[in-house]
């Protein structure tokens, strides 16, 4: 199947990975929008976060604190953001859900 990240998982597309157990991976952004962006994703594949259910708690739940363990290992002592863009108006653009680590520099809000 054609889903990149789906690829990065298998290892046929390469990826600087930063951590990984079995159920997730995480890996640098190719284009990264902060000093620090790293994307943390289900090694299964699961399209957005409009496609979750209840059977994927546990998932989410290690999604966001392997986050915040990168966060602390990258050195984000002074803050950072996590973003889940969902879906073509929220600006989803790779369809496998992923959050974004992003830190390093001042962020703002409104998000664009
Ligand atoms: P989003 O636009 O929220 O769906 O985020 C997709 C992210 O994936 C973007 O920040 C891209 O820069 C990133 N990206 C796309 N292809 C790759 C890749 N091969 N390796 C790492 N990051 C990628
Ligand atoms: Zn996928």
């Amino acid at each position: 199947m054609g889903c990149i990240f789906c690829k990065i998982v298998a290892g046929s597309l390469p990826a600087k990975k930063v951590r990984e157990d079995e159920l997730m991976l995480a890996f640098h952004d190719i284009a990264p929008k902060a000093p620090t962006h790293i994307l943390v994703i289900p090694k299964k594949h699961v399209g957005s976060l409009a496609e979750v259910t209840v059977s994927d708690e546990a998932l989410l739940g290690r999604l966001l604190g392997a986050a915040a363990e990168i966060a602390r290992e990258q050195g984000l002592g002074r803050g950072y953001r996590v973003v889940i863009s969902t879906g073509a108006e929220g600006g989803q653009t790779v369809d496998h859900l992923h959050l974004h680590l992003l830190g390093g520099r001042q962020m703002h809000w409104p998000p664009g």
